[in-house]
């Protein structure tokens, strides 16, 4: 195992990537947008810092990451900087299931998926005309929570999409009232067995700001819309109710990638969802690996204290499972 290393690309979730697999006794390598190395150094969790100077960089650097027999871990900012279509071609070896991305980053193919494993999902109006209550309308290839908008009706959403003439490609989905809950899982193909690691909840500008301006101010302003751009994630515990439901979705979600897209989804992945005030739990995405919203939980979450003797987060749970594979001879089982 000594030999085999961890490599990511230095954004997202990196600390904790190369934090977990240095406690599992890897050498780790970040490769990292020149001017991005800052923590990465002063947290000293990179042994090697491999520093391009763009996006191509990271095709650059791919046969030296092979030479140094590195695993490389994606994470969303790896597949936003790459782009989804050159990850196929990305050489280096990588752990999880690259098919699986077709999968999630169509939203038509994503919703067959979900669908197909029994999740409640939004409404989706094909039709603008159809809407009869408030949407929520979003862009193709709209990251991170820019480039959405809430309408409250048709008019309003007629008189919204005026700012965005020429625009095809968007979904208009029914804007589903409650709290955003996102799930983390970790479904391993050497155990069969799926953990849920933790949840939270992301900080978002200027939608999470706006219940600091009371309503008379913000009606009296001259046009706030809100905005969904993340900048941060916050730990929840949920209400120990929910779990039974939560685990299931979590399988069912797993068992139907495998039929879909064999071997079919293994590693971390995430359900965001909306929990309505009766308890209905309605998932609007599924991330197929790591999430920053795993971030506040680099010394474990209180899920993994309850199932680990050590902190546990889940950067640490990919390399202890890496480390399982080498050990029993199957790496190929987890490397896509
Ligand atoms: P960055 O490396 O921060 O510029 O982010 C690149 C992409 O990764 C963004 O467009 C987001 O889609 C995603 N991303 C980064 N950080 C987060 C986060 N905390 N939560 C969700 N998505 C994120
Ligand atoms: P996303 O970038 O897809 O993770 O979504 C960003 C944010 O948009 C979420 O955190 C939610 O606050 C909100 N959101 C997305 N879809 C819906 C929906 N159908 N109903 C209500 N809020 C939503």
């Amino acid at each position: 195992m000594a030999q085999y290393k961890i490599a990511t690309i230095g954004s997202h979730s990196a600390l904790q990537i190369l934090k977990g697999a240095k406690d599992e006794g890897f050498e780790t390598i970040c490769v990292c947008l020149k001017g991005r190395e800052k923590p990465y150094e002063s947290f000293k969790v990179a042994d090697k810092i491999i520093i391009v100077d763009d996006y191509q960089g990271f095709f650059d650097v791919q046969d030296q990451l092979i030479k140094e027999k590195a695993i490389i871990i994606p994470h969303a900012s790896f597949i936003a900087y790459l782009g989804p279509e050159k990850v196929e071609g990305f050489k280096v070896p990588y752990f999880g299931n690259k098919k699986i991305l077709d999968w999630e980053s169509d939203r038509n193919m994503e919703r067959k998926w979900l669908g197909a494993a029994g999740l409640k999902m939004p409404m989706i109006f094909k039709n603008p005309e159809d809407i009869d209550r408030p949407v929520i309308t979003k862009f193709h290839g709209a990251h991170g929570g820019a480039g959405y908008f809430v309408a409250k009706d048709l008019k309003d959403w007629k008189q919204k999409m005026k700012a965005y003439k020429g625009e095809q490609d968007y979904v208009i989905q029914e804007y589903i009232m409650g709290v955003p809950c996102y799930i983390h899982y970790f479904y391993s193909s050497l155990t069969g067995e799926i953990e849920l690691l933790g949840f939270d909840k992301r900080y978002e500008s200027n939608v999470d700001s706006l219940g600091r301006i009371s309503a008379r101010d913000q009606i009296a302003l001259p046009k706030i819309d809100p905005s969904y751009v993340i900048v941060g994630n916050i730990p929840i515990v949920v209400r120990e109710s929910l779990l039974p439901e939560i685990f299931k979705m979590g399988e069912n979600v797993v068992k139907e990638s495998q039929k879909i897209c064999p071997p079919g989804l293994f590693g971390p992945f995430c359900l965001e969802t909306i929990i309505t005030p009766n308890q209905e739990i309605i998932t609007f995405e599924i991330s197929a690996r790591i999430v920053a919203g795993t971030n506040p939980y680099i010394d474990g979450s209180p899920y993994t204290a309850l199932r680990y003797k050590e902190p546990m987060s889940t950067g640490r749970r990919i390399a202890r499972e890496i480390k399982l594979a080498i050990k029993q001879d199957k790496l190929n089982k987890v490397l896509g």
